[in-house]
């Protein structure tokens, strides 16, 4: 595997796109990684085109043969592994630990296990029903099965932080059950997209059932979202976007999963572990620069601990260096774009000027090059300031003091947003109990750890549908109900 095609995958074919080319810049020193297609509005529709005309083929194989070429995409990822994390590293700035642990295995995981769900049944056996005759039908026993029949094409729309993954979590199950796909990866850092249409090529993936489109704007996109081929929106990125497409969808009743933001409180109880709360309120800063949507980005403490656990997070933030993402020693990596940079600044500031304390960070680290913001605590922060509400996609933790567990769970629950909470406290007990009052979709008790068997998904703003696990089969798929006299 060389340089990735610089042509968009279509019908199994490379396409020239439309509209040339753009630069994608490395996050950390601003050179140019290399150049992204930009396809054009009309050569999305064509995808959706394509995989419409790859639909049947695929729906109707048989279960062995989609769980093979599943099985053989994750071969050839780990094949290539060695050839995708530098690339992955160059486009997303993501340090060596990240690149290396968490973006390209993860991706190998995805399409291994949905090889094997691909194998399960489709069908929910259902018992037969004694029917009395009516003037409709005869009586009699009628027996039914609830058959999991795929959506159709799905346009699989993903954001910057983990494009492997993302896609991967998206494309390997909307394949397992027989649906065909177009990809859109964010436009910051899609070449590692278009090497894994080069994999996809190679494993022998039939024509069309997998496309991907890519360009520096929204119009690729907005094309898919608008097209009557497609059948279903799978999109992960910012409420803001989200909310556009499912208005746009649900005009033509297009099927949506929606994977959007987040602003996670960790609520720390006056008996919790506080060295085990502060690691996992520090994941915030050194797991991927805190472009992360399940982060636990809001540190809600009760008063009685406040001071001490600030004083923990101050020194897990003081073993953070920001740097490089090619040094191992590197812990915080820049963010994706200059742009991103200066909103997380921009945050911080106004948080500032709402009366919050800089604790630690702050300050732009002093680096020549490359998009960093350095791992930042805001303390002295209330419910109704905009550094608690918005979501900053950066290394920054605010903190929130609070009396009682009503007040702790009143405040977590008081933003838009309701993707993953966490409670840290001796008492289980009561972690579940105050876990089941959160308005979120998932909570993790003294742990940032994930269970990648659970339904993963938000309340609220935070998105609509749920995947990962064998719950990703039921997002890409429709209930069909068959029946026949007994
Ligand atoms: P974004 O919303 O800016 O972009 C996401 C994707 O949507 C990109 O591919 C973009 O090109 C595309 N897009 C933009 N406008 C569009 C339009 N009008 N029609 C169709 N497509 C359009 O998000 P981002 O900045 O790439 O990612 C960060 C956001 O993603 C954060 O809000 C984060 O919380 C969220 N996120 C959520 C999850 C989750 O699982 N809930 C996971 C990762 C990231």
């Amino acid at each position: 595997m060389g340089v990735p095609s610089s042509r968009i995958y279509l019908a199994g074919e490379w396409v020239e796109p439309a509209g040339g080319h753009y630069d994608v810049v490395n996050p950390a020193t601003e050179e140019v990684v290399g150049t992204a297609p930009e396809a054009s509005a009309q050569q999305a529709e064509q995808a959706a085109t394509a995989a419409k005309a790859a639909f049947e083929g695929w729906a109707s194989a048989s279960p062995a043969h989609r769980s093979e070429v599943l099985g053989r995409v994750a071969d050839l990822l780990t094949k290539y592994n060695d050839d995708l994390v530098p690339l992955v590293q160059a486009e997303t700035g993501a340090t060596m630990r990240v690149a290396s642990t968490m973006q390209v295995p993860v991706a190998v995981e995805r399409f291994s296990r949905y090889a094997r769900h691909a194998l399960e049944s489709s069908l929910v056996a259902l018992p037969p029903q004694a029917i009395d005759a009516t003037p409709l039908a005869p009586g009699g026993l009628v027996g039914a099965v609830a058959r999991r029949a795929p959506v159709g094409v799905v346009a699989c729309i993903t954001p910057y932080n983990f494009p492997l993954v993302n896609l991967a979590g998206k494309v390997a199950p909307a394949l397992a059950m027989g649906n065909t796909v177009v990809i859109k990866p964010a436009p910051q850092d899609p070449l590692q997209v278009l090497r894994f249409a080069e994999i996809v090529h190679e494993a022998g993936v039939p024509a069309g059932v997998v496309n991907v489109v890519t360009g520096s704007g929204v119009d690729t996109g907005a094309a898919l979202v608008a097209s009557p081929d497609v059948d279903m929106i799978s999109f992960t990125g910012s409420t803001a976007v989200g909310r556009r497409i499912g208005e746009a969808a649900g005009r033509d009743m297009k099927r949506q999963l929606m994977e959007l933001g987040g602003k996670g409180a960790a609520i720390v109880f006056e008996d919790a572990d506080l060295d085990r709360a502060a690691s996992g309120i520090g994941s915030t800063w050194a797991f991927h620069s805190g472009q992360i949507c399940t982060a636990p980005t809001r540190a809600l403490v009760h008063r009685s601990v406040h001071d001490q656990l600030v004083e923990k997070l101050v020194g897990y933030a003081g073993f953070c260096p920001v740097g490089d993402p090619l040094l191992a020693s590197t812990v915080v990596g820049p963010l994706i774009s200059a742009s991103q940079r200066d909103r997380v600044e921009a945050l911080v500031a106004e948080g500032v000027g709402a009366g919050a304390t800089v604790a630690v960070g702050g300050q732009r680290p002093e680096l020549d090059r490359g998009f960093y913001a350095a791992p930042t605590l805001l303390t002295g922060v209330t419910p109704d300031m905009s550094v608690a509400q918005e979501e900053f996609f950066g290394p920054v933790v605010v903190v929130l003091a609070f009396d009682d567990e009503d007040e702790a769970v009143q405040i977590a629950n008081g933003t838009p947003f309701g993707l993953y909470d966490y409670v840290f406290s001796g008492d289980t007990a009561r972690a579940y109990r105050v876990a089941t009052r959160l308005r979120s979709g998932n909570v993790g008790i003294n742990t940032v750890a994930r269970n990648h068997e659970t339904p993963f998904g938000g309340f609220k703003h935070s998105g609509v549908g749920r995947d990962c696990g064998a719950f990703a089969l039921q997002a890409y798929s429709e209930l069909q109900s068959i029946v026949w006299p007994g």
